[in-house]
């Protein structure tokens, strides 16, 4: 994150909070969200299916905080709206002149403390260099050539050998990948069909869906088992999902089932109508789930593990290839404790109300890092912007946003 602070150049925080958005759309980025306001004012930003960036501005014209998660031209562009909107734009310190200045101050307080405790130095020597991160992994450890990547990376693929390099520069985990079997027209097809498919979707919507960009990413997963053990007590869901209101609104339905069959068989009815609605069991559970876990921080297309499975017996030794590959941000040990989650998450999605929950999950063995292959598919409908993901090595819809229109969207000609 790149942060700095302005002052002394007459804010007019109305117009910088108006013009902004156009200086950033500019250069490619979308804007997703705006939260706006008086003394602070944040913007979401997004960019293709995988870059994105936050710009959080708060202060009082005299004295402004600018912080930007995202890339260093981004901050530059910020700046260039920010001059535009200021009354003394000549007073402006730059972002990168605050750094140097910041880093020369770190430097003499360093200088400072190790001076200190010498008083008899024989003779004047020139400060250390300040030590101000730790070391960081600049060369391939298979072939020295020179690596680049993003701080939060912690496996980097190099790109001219291909080898996962650990930039930690202890020994990577054990990875291997999936062969690309469908082409980018098979994969389309597939996306159609999954489209096609939905309950609100007629034939004629369907085929006339835009269908826009098509790239293929190596992603990489951790592939992790959690043994689920313990008990609970619950009612299973007829259809399974994850969404609160949509778990109640089921219990609900049942409710209006069970009482309408009671009402329709009067007393002798009755029973069978609330064992429709009423049903409550204890469940032991004893079952390993495997868990795929999308190796990057933001992860809109986490798989669901109730619907997906990684395609192992596909799997080969890592190659280079000449496809993009995202390096991994998440390690192992994160991985494990995130599949725990997603475990839990989908036993109980299984179930609509859940009145006792006594259930612990536990990786078993060490996740193992799979390089897989995956078409990201953006497409319209309805005048609305969608993607999906199709998975390369066998076809499966990984995440798909089938759209729920609502009646009356789509206007008949
Ligand atoms: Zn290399």
């Amino acid at each position: 994150m790149i942060s700095a602070r302005y002052r002394e150049i007459g804010v007019r925080m109305e117009n910088f909070q108006q013009a902004l958005p156009g200086f950033v759309q500019q250069t490619g980025w979308s804007v997703k969200k705006t939260i706006p306001g008086q003394t602070s004012f944040m913007l979401e930003l997004k960019k293709g299916f995988f870059d994105k960036a936050t710009i959080k501005v708060r202060g009082v014209p005299q004295d402004m905080v600018v912080e930007v998660d995202g890339p260093q031209n981004l901050m530059d562009v910020v700046e260039q709206a920010l001059a535009n909107s200021c009354d003394n734009p000549g007073a402006m310190v730059g972002w990168k002149e605050q750094a140097q200045q910041q880093a020369m101050e770190i430097a003499k307080g360093f200088a400072g403390i190790i001076k200190a405790p010498i008083p008899t130095a024989p003779a004047p020597q020139p400060p250390p260099a300040p030590k101000l991160a730790a070391p960081k992994l600049e060369a391939c450890m298979h072939c020295s050539a020179p690596l680049t990547y993003d701080p939060e990376e912690v496996l980097v693929v190099c790109n001219y050998c291909g080898y996962v390099n650990n930039t930690t520069g202890e020994q990577p985990p054990r990875y291997s990948m999936l062969p690309i079997v469908l082409g980018g027209s098979q994969a389309l097809e597939m996306a159609k069909n999954h489209l096609a498919k939905g309950i609100f979707v007629t034939k004629g919507m369907a085929e006339g869906a835009e269908w826009g960009s098509i790239v293929l990413r190596y992603i990489p997963n951790w592939a992790v088992t959690v043994q689920l053990e313990g008990d609970l007590e619950g009612k299973k869901a007829l259809i399974k999902t994850k969404d609160a209101k949509k778990q109640l609104a089921q219990e609900v339905a049942m409710k209006a089932i069970g009482g309408a069959l009671g009402g329709l068989f009067g007393g002798a009815g009755r029973g069978a109508g609330e064992a429709i609605a009423d049903r409550t069991e204890n469940i032991s559970v004893s079952e390993a789930i495997d868990v795929p876990v999308v190796a990057r921080k933001a992860t809109e297309y986490q798989p669901d593990p109730g619907a997906y499975k990684i395609p192992l017996e596909k799997k080969e030794p890592y190659k280079k290839t000449g496809e993009e590959t995202l390096n991994v941000e998440m390690g192992a040990q994160e991985a494990a404790e995130k599949a725990k989650g997603l475990a839990l998450q989908e036993l109980r999605s299984r179930y609509t109300v859940v009145s006792r929950f006594s259930v612990g999950a536990y990786p078993v063995g060490e996740p193992e890092l799979i390089y897989m292959p995956w078409w990201f598919i953006e497409y319209r409908m309805g005048g609305k912007a969608y993607s999906m993901i199709v998975d390369a090595c066998n076809g499966s819809v990984i995440a798909g946003q089938r759209p729920w229109l609502p009646k009356g969207v789509i206007k008949r000609r």
